[in-house]
């Protein structure tokens, strides 16, 4: 579940990671693409007003040299009809006139009402012949322009370039909505200005785009600034697309990390189940012999996985998987079977062989244990009174209360109920009490020590103690050694298993040592003492072989 879980939240941090990459490197090149397209449109625009400014000017600077040239510098009625055909000759000049020293118009073609102010600045002998100006009126934010022309008697012949010449089309719909333009002449007469109402700029970002672009022949200059924002609406669309194309990305990346996450698991599941009804998994027998006279008492079942291809698993391998899966309780529901199959004849034949069955902390959940313990072995061979429980205290129980009156009702049916790894776990030696077992199976760790290790062996002592003082059964788990061995029998404990007499034995093994025992052919115990004998016997022959050598030797 964990590993599952693990894995899938893995994978989506992956599918993130790899489709949020190319998610912003596709939004920055199409941002960088925008701009850039932007940056280009702008130059074109700012041409085209300068380059339509230039033109204006210079047609009509040459104009008012050729009136000049022709001696137009009077208003004399064939120089105002020169001055018309100029107007009419020329696109770019709206009207033309002359003004005299103090720049005020003298006359004007076409013909208007002059109001007599100075329409040029009063002329100086230091004036540049030429003068640019702009005019007030204004149409769509653009401006008429004035150019003058000095004739030699200090008047000055004038044009006016209308606001329509320089009322061009300014770039493209999208730019146009989001850009400011502003044409000047010199540093600050304004002459085209088009702009939007706003031009917001966000709190951290660059300030808008902008650009300025200046005339090589006349004071003239065009800038325009764009809004970041709005030129990104250019790629708004390819940014939708790209988007949507990492999300399917991520999406598939995902939906193909939850396939290679929860397949492998299902199917692990379905090979386990099958491996369940198959019955691969099948019960060895650890013998529990008394150590005072080797006779056998009975066994532990302890679950194998016989694999088809012949490999045998441990319980330490699968049986996690089994607890947390639950499937442990079908397991041990068809364990309990195969017991009767394979040991009933048996037990029915020497009623006081037990026979020991491990259950885990989920089995004192509910009730359920009561009911199949009663259908697999109430009417079968080995009867419920032959039946030992084990619950071990390594896993706690989750509801002590109910396991307690479990416990009371499996003991009112006969079955015995017993502690197994005490001292390893979650209850300490207040659950011997409190569950009211029949039995303690003092663990490996604390059977370890024995006999050599005089501290360490104290905790075992006071379990002793304790299980005797409470009139419980003692077994000693792990006995591996004849000292262990020994100093069980000094605590008064009897009743041992552990590699010292047997290993767990597949059935037709263990059928065959309790044969042996039953007909005296063979006592465990007693094998260990012949074996002890045979050590001690080799020990001293050494021993004497060796203070022999030392006689032998001539001294020094
Ligand atoms: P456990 O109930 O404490 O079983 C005793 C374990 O100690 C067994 O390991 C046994 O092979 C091992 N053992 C016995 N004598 C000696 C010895 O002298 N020296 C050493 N080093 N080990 C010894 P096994 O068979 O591998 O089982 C391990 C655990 O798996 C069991 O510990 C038990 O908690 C669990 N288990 C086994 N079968 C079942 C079962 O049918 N149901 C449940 N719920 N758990 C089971
Ligand atoms: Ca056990
Ligand atoms: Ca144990």
């Amino acid at each position: 579940m964990s590993r599952r879980y693990m894995i899938f939240i893995r994978t989506i941090a992956l599918a993130l990671l790899v489709s949020l990459g190319p998610l912003l490197v596709t939004n920055l090149v199409l941002e960088n693409y925008a701009e850039q397209r932007a940056r280009a449109e702008m130059q074109s625009i700012a041409k085209r007003y300068i380059s339509q400014a230039e033109r204006a000017i210079t047609q009509v600077v040459s104009a008012l040299q050729e009136l000049d040239e022709n001696s137009v510098n009077s208003c004399s009625w064939q120089n105002r009809r020169a001055m018309g055909n100029a107007v009419g000759s020329n696109v770019f000049v709206h009207s033309l006139g002359l003004a005299d020293e103090a720049g005020v118009p003298m006359c004007a073609v076409p013909a208007k009402a002059l109001s007599g102010r100075n329409l040029l600045p009063a002329y100086s002998v230091d004036s540049p012949r030429v003068g640019l100006g702009l005019m007030d009126q204004d149409f769509r934010g653009v401006k008429g322009a004035r150019i003058s022309w000095a004739v030699d008697n200090g008047w000055r012949l004038f044009a006016e370039i209308s606001p329509l010449v320089m009322d061009l089309e300014p770039g493209p719909e999208y730019l146009r909505k989001a850009s400011n333009l502003q044409v000047r002449l010199g540093a600050d007469a304004l002459w085209v200005h088009t702009s939007v109402n706003s031009m917001p700029v966000a709190d951290g970002s660059d300030g808008p785009l902008s650009l300025t672009l200046r005339s090589s022949l006349y004071p003239i200059s065009a800038k325009i600034e764009s809004d970041r924002e709005a030129i990104l609406e250019l790629v708004y669309e390819l940014k939708i697309v790209a988007a949507i194309a990492c999300a399917s990305g991520a999406i598939f990346l995902v939906m193909v990390g939850v396939w290679f996450s929860w397949r492998p698991d299902s199917e692990a599941e379905d090979e386990f189940i099958a491996a369940i009804r198959n019955n691969e998994f099948i019960p060895y027998y650890q013998p529990v012999v008394d150590i005072s006279t080797g006779e056998l008492l009975g066994c532990e079942v302890l679950m194998r996985w016989q694999q088809p291809n012949g490999v045998m698993i441990p319980p330490g391998k699968f049986m996690p998987y089994a607890e947390a899966t639950g499937h442990i309780f079908e397991m041990t529901r068809r364990l309990m079977v195969q017991t009767i199959d394979e040991v009933g004849d048996l037990y029915s034949r020497n009623p006081k062989l037990k026979l020991s069955i491990n259950l885990f902390a989920g089995h004192f959940n509910n009730r359920e244990i009561i009911r199949d313990i009663k259908e697999i072995y109430g009417a079968s061979q080995i009867p419920l009174s032959q039946i030992v429980l084990e619950v071990t205290e390594r896993q706690p129980l989750q509801n002590v209360d109910l396991a307690r009156k479990i416990i009371a009702e499996l003991q009112s049916m006969e079955v015995r109920v017993a502690l197994d790894d005490v001292g390893t776990g979650h209850g300490g030696l207040a659950y011997l009490q409190k569950l009211g077992v029949d039995i303690v199976k003092i663990d490996r760790m604390f059977v370890d020590p024995l006999g050599t290790d005089q501290s360490a062996s104290s905790i075992a002592v006071s379990i002793v103690e304790l299980a005797d003082n409470l009139n419980m059964g003692i077994i000693a788990e792990g006995v591996e050694t004849y000292t262990q061995m020994k100093a069980l029998e000094k605590l008064g404990v009897s009743e041992a298993q552990g590699y010292l007499f047997a290993k767990p034995l597949p059935v037709d093994d263990y059928l065959l040592l309790a044969h042996q025992i039953e007909t005296g052919t063979y006592n465990p115990v007693g094998a260990v003492l012949e074996k002890q004998l045979a050590l001690e016997a080799e020990r001293l022959a050494a021993e004497e072989g060796g203070a022999n050598e030392d006689q032998s030797q001539p001294a020094a």
